[in-house]
């Protein structure tokens, strides 16, 4: 191949502003500055002994795109630098990638345990899918330590969890879950969405595996799917590379190509989402009518000491409890002109969700209590908006749902 890719060991040492701007850019023959969309299926070869070496992996170079493509490697490999990590693989969704973790690693007669407080869908995964093959899964509180303890089995293989969580932004502490795994050899996975990679690096705390929803911040601004499992590369050749060549979760080149140039930006955006956070959360702490608000920003985290230890920003996502419960939240949501109304996350555009009638309304009152979701909470996602016209809507919003 005539394709000039960026050093990985130069950009290794790059400030991460750099290695989202450059790394893992594979130039081709042309010399194009940004990085091109290669919206192919498949590669031609030169000769048919190509072919064969390409199949028996001695020739170097694309085969089918389900498999690998040059756009996507490009969003994988930056990725890849920017977390520190051996093997980075990019797939169609978030829970592709969450999906293809656990499903790629886990065999019947294996014992999962699991952060109770986590998004919907991977609690799917968890509670009723793995069991259909044969896994057995725990489901802890994840800020006691103890509970992790306890729910280890002889066949526990896998740590499973999210921190910050959706959406009570409850915190696991990486680093000390993470070595009761080590004791007894189990895996942590940890879907590191919320944090965002700006924010938490979990490998470095102890983790083994790390999930992202590239659907949102890494993205960025509301458009493509898209998600990415960052592991060893023992990881990726035992149990992630043939799971995934041959069950297809593969990102689209077109997807990974946003993607690609929404990283070059990332930094900037985080940092001014967290700002615009770190205002409306203090704004509407206190305020009349808002029994708690919660931000890992602020230092009245319950869990401010883990935020300390593990995360570098307060991110962008607040939830709060508004009194009057649901009537209370849905007044403050449809006095709303800015703010939208989505489930969203991670998005330029602020975006507000009531989790107990959306997110968080399959799983029923009991689960939604023992998870700490009143029926008053609103979980708010703060995009790129002036944050003085964000704070004039939440005052609409406080004031309409103090008026029932
Ligand atoms: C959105 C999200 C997912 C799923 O990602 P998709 O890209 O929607 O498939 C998984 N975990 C968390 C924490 C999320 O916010």
């Amino acid at each position: 191949m005539t394709a000039d890719r960026t050093d990985a060991d130069i950009a290794a040492g790059w400030a991460p502003e750099t290695q989202l701007v450059h790394g893992g850019t594979l130039r081709s023959q042309f010399g194009e500055t940004s990085e091109a969309i290669f919206l192919t299926q498949g590669f031609v070869y030169t000769s048919a002994e190509q072919a064969e070496a390409r199949f028996k992996g001695e020739d170097p170079g694309y085969q089918y795109s389900r498999f690998a493509n040059p756009t996507v490697s490009m969003l994988e490999e930056r990725l890849r630098i920017f977390e520190g990590a051996e093997a980075c693989r990019a797939t169609a969704t978030g829970m592709a990638a969450v999906n293809a973790a656990i499903m790629s690693y886990l065999r019947a007669g294996d014992h999962i345990i699991a952060a109770r407080a986590m998004f919907g869908s991977c609690r799917y995964i968890i509670e009723t899918l793995c069991p259909r093959f044969g896994i057995t899964p725990t489901l802890v509180d994840g800020r006691d330590l103890a509970e992790w303890r306890k729910a280890v089995r002889p066949n526990t293989k896998a740590f499973f969890f999210e921190t910050p969580a959706n959406p009570t932004l409850d915190l696991v502490d990486i680093a000390a879950v993470s070595k009761i795994a080590k004791e007894i050899g189990a895996l942590v996975m940890v879907d590191n969405v919320f944090a965002t990679p700006m924010l938490q690096r979990p490998l470095q705390h102890g983790a083994d595996v790390v999930i992202y929803s590239a659907t949102k911040h890494i993205d960025g601004q509301g458009r493509c799917l898209g998600g990415t499992v960052l592991c060893s590369d023992k990881f990726l050749v035992d149990h992630l590379q043939d799971y995934f060549r041959q069950t297809g979760p593969s990102l689209s080149p077109f997807n990974a190509w946003v993607m690609l140039k929404s990283l070059e930006t990332m930094p900037i955006r985080i940092a001014a989402q967290c700002a615009n956070a770190a205002v409306v959360a203090d704004h509407l702490a206190g305020k009349p009518g808002v029994l708690r608000v919660v931000y890992c920003g602020r230092k009245d985290h319950p869990q401010a000491a883990i935020v300390d230890k593990q995360m570098t920003g307060g991110g962008q996502m607040i939830a709060f409890e508004l009194d009057g419960g649901k009537d209370a939240a849905f007044r403050f949501q449809n006095a709303l002109r800015l703010i939208k109304i989505s489930n969203n996350l991670g998005d330029a555009k602020s975006l507000i969700t009531h989790p107990p009638t959306t997110t968080h309304q399959r799983i029923g009152p009991v689960a939604r209590a023992e998870l700490g979701i009143g029926d008053g909470m609103l979980r708010l996602s703060v995009g790129l908006e002036n944050a003085g016209d964000l704070i004039a809507d939440v005052e609409r919003g406080l004031a309409a749902a103090r008026a029932g």
